[in-house]
């Protein structure tokens, strides 16, 4: 687990002891942020048949630091009708800390652990969207009795990628909890969210470390005054690191030979954060033809385009990302062949 996650650890361990838990939690943050780790552990947690208890003792040191780092909105505990900046009240603040641990052998953490537990419930985003039939699905699957009876959990993926409909069924079924229910949505971007759905939601925004301390947590080398959120998930995990640097790799064969342009459309389709991906990538390429340090390795890259072009591109992109960002339920696909179209052109100017 992420060290900064164990103050919220603490803070929901708690709630569940005092049954103060609400029927329906969002968690939002950047991309490696933690949300989908902080949920899965809390699924697991409320679905354990023997909890175990993390003592003072085996919690790190920089828990209290973190614990300043947890979100105002974060620091509420009733249970429904949530107000979003109420406070911990004072007696809760005194308990000693502690961190409720599933066990890992009992029957349910093992069919939870093998994708079988039929309590539980996740919605994922097929092809970059939670349509309403997905929602629909949610609702009837809280309908039903629970199998084990102990407490029935879905989680929501990604719930920014919710069509306006999908969104508007999840609705009914915050607004109408059926009991031992828990509904848990994981966001990187809470401000896509319809208010209503986040008004029915416990909201906890993560906040990572940044810079030194950010890099220190991975052990990494780097130049810390560029180290930002932005880079987070490419810290945290290994394969995003590696589909990144191959993704960096082709758009400068895209930018110097219009090499790969098939590859990088599936991307930009395919993986929600492949236009911010772009933007960094050319931010990287600015920096380093204007001789900034860099965060990342972009040194080999020669001027394969002028600073001109690389500033027109880096605009298109930019464009494209805000329209991304503002536009309900835009036309993926039909933006990533533009975006491509328009780049290539800008591109083929330095030939003439
Ligand atoms: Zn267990």
């Amino acid at each position: 687990m992420k060290t900064w996650l164990f103050a919220l650890q603490q803070q929901l361990s708690r709630q569940i002891r005092e049954n103060k838990l609400p029927h329906a939690l969002l968690f939002s943050g950047v991309d490696g942020a933690g949300q989908e780790d902080i949920a899965h552990w809390l699924i697991n947690v409320l679905l354990c048949q023997d909890l175990k208890q993390d003592l003072p003792q085996n919690i790190p040191p920089e828990t209290e630091e973190n614990l300043s780092q947890v979100s105002p909105v974060s620091q509420v505990s009733p249970v429904s009708k949530v107000s979003p900046v109420s406070k911990v009240s004072e007696e809760t603040t005194n308990v000693q800390p502690f961190i409720f641990q599933p066990c890992g052998y009992c029957k349910t953490c093992k069919l939870f652990a093998n994708g079988s537990y039929p309590d539980h419930l996740t919605i994922v985003n097929d092809k970059n969207t939670i349509g309403v039939d997905a929602i629909r699905k949610l609702s009837q699957f809280f309908e039903k009795t629970a199998h084990i009876g102990i407490a029935k959990t879905a989680l929501v993926n990604h719930a920014d990628t919710m069509t306006v409909s999908a969104a508007n069924a999840l609705l009914k079924t915050l607004e109408e909890p059926t009991s031992q229910s828990f509904i848990m949505l994981t966001t990187h971007s809470s401000d896509v969210l319809l208010p209503t759905i986040i008004s029915r939601c416990q909201k906890f925004e993560i906040r990572p470390p940044v810079g030194k301390k950010l890099l220190a947590e991975y052990k990494k080398q780097g130049n810390d005054a560029f180290v930002n959120l932005s880079h987070l998930s490419e810290l945290t995990d290994e394969a995003t690191a590696v589909a990144f640097t191959a993704f960096r790799d082709k758009v400068k064969d895209y930018l110097c030979a219009h090499q790969h342009r098939a590859e990088i459309l599936t991307l930009l389709v395919e993986r929600h954060d492949g236009f911010r991906w772009l933007e960094k990538i050319l931010v990287n390429l600015m920096r380093n033809q204007w001789g900034w340090p860099t965060a990342g390795h972009e040194n080999q890259q020669a001027s394969v385009i002028n600073k001109q072009q690389l500033w027109q591109v880096y605009n298109l992109v930019q464009a494209a990302n805000i329209k991304l960002k503002t536009l309900v339920q835009v036309n993926r696909q039909f933006l990533s062949e533009k975006l491509l179209a328009d780049i290539s052109l800008v591109v083929e100017q330095k030939n003439q």
